[in-house]
């Protein structure tokens, strides 16, 4: 038996058949969404009844021979119980069987790809990426053999066209993007990755398990920067991939993943893992907030002359607004905007705020106001991937709207 197998038994840690084909036929079995992020995996400690599973903050388990394993687990690298906690957690989130647990949203990005690609092969990435994903894929993959192509996400010609090469294996895709909320239709991207032969990747991050579950659309492998909305508090970093039954060179995708999170071993510790899963027991009511707060923010800014511009999918006028509304239940807590002035003008806007704290990162219960171009990214400064230099991206938080709006107006009043 291999290492892999001894301490990460995939069969005790899919959820039960019935539960697995429940996906095709729902609403009986399959609990909502808020019931499965504040049970799943999450029963009673069975030795003292204690109603949160303990951290396990350990790095190895004694065994009961050299062979015997006293419950699967052997060493925190293949498995722990309080990463299993949160696996089982975020795979019935995102109506997945399995989900592992990374260090980071870029350590599970780069434990993906470093499973399903081989020197010679093409990434085909929307255009609007994150920037550590954008760095990570043009920067490191770059030396290993590995091209990316960037394709506008509107571009879907293009993106066939290269889909058409038998180099490309991945497509990989955010919806909604960062920073300017561009929307995809999730179905047709899956249908034209597999029409090609290829992987479709949907980084879920910004849209968040509450609103949206790509899985279920037809993608083959969801990414987390779990640091944002899962998480929700700002105090923990995190990443996760989640699969359904995908076959990737013949293999299930999910034991080619498990192999990759203990042979690489970016995996989440107890400490994160626990703040993780509590974090994301509150996911379903904070994203309302969040929306509801966006909404308001969105309308608002909409209705000023100092404003030129504002990008939310829940505004119908936004491009992406009618298929957001088909693929999510919710149009999420992030709204960018362009002021009237130029760079000058965003970066003095930015800086000018006071219950948004100037940062990077989202999804926290805190707002926060960035000016993507220099913060987050940075870079992609001098590529066609840059963002516009006069957009700031609002991460809204879950306060009251009022002292948001206010925060807003003194801040735009001073710049302009
Ligand atoms: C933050 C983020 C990441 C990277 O996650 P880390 O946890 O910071 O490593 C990836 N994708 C998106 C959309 C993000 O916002």
């Amino acid at each position: 038996m291999t290492a892999t197998q001894e301490t990460n038994d995939l069969g005790s840690r899919r959820p039960a058949q019935d539960e697995t084909s429940a996906r095709t036929q729902p609403s009986v079995v399959r609990p909502g969404f808020r019931t499965a992020a504040v049970h799943a995996g999450q029963e009673p400690d069975p030795l003292t009844g204690a109603v949160i599973p303990p951290i396990y903050q350990t790095s190895t388990f004694t065994q009961d021979g050299v062979e015997t394993l006293k419950s699967g687990y052997e060493y925190s690298r293949g498995g722990n119980p309080t990463r299993t906690a949160l696996e089982t957690q975020l795979a019935q989130v995102e109506n997945g069987s399995h989900a592992f647990a990374f260090a980071s949203g870029i350590a599970a990005e780069d434990a993906l790809l470093r499973s399903v690609l081989r020197p010679g092969n093409t990434v085909v990435a929307a255009a609007e990426t994150y920037g550590g994903t954008h760095r990570l894929l043009s920067q490191l993959y770059s030396r290993w053999g590995v091209e990316t192509a960037f394709v506008p996400p509107t571009r879907t010609d293009e993106r066939d066209r290269l889909l058409a090469d038998p180099s490309t294996t991945v497509l990989w895709v955010e919806t909604p993007t960062n920073p300017l909320l561009s929307i995809v239709d999730l179905r047709e991207w899956a249908e034209a990755a597999h029409a090609a032969g290829a992987l479709l990747v949907v980084d879920n991050t910004f849209a968040s398990p509450a609103l949206q579950n790509p899985l279920t659309w037809g993608a083959d492998v969801v990414v987390h920067s779990t640091t944002k909305y899962i998480g929700g508090h700002s105090d923990v970093l995190g990443g996760a991939l989640v699969v359904g039954d995908a076959v990737w060179e013949d293999q299930p995708l999910a034991e080619m993943l498990q192999f990759q999170q203990f042979a690489g071993g970016a995996v989440a510790g107890p400490q994160d893992a626990f703040l993780t899963s509590r974090g994301l027991k509150t996911l379903g009511v904070r994203i309302r907030q969040h929306c509801e707060n966006a909404q308001t923010i969105a309308e608002w800014l909409a209705d000023r002359n100092d404003v030129e511009r504002v990008w939310y999918p829940g505004l119908p006028e936004h491009p992406g607004h009618d298929v957001a509304a088909r693929q999510m239940s919710g149009f999420g807590g992030v709204v960018s905007l362009r002021v009237r002035g130029g760079e000058a003008a965003a970066r003095a806007f930015a800086e000018s705020t006071e219950v948004f704290g100037l940062s990077v990162s989202l999804g926290g219960v805190e707002s926060l106001i960035s000016h993507p171009a220099t913060m987050t990214h940075g870079s992609t400064k001098g590529t066609p991937e840059a963002p516009p230099s006069d957009v700031v991206r609002l991460s809204v938080g879950i306060e009251d709207v009022e002292d948001l709006q206010a925060d807003l107006d003194r801040a735009l009043a001073g710049v302009l």
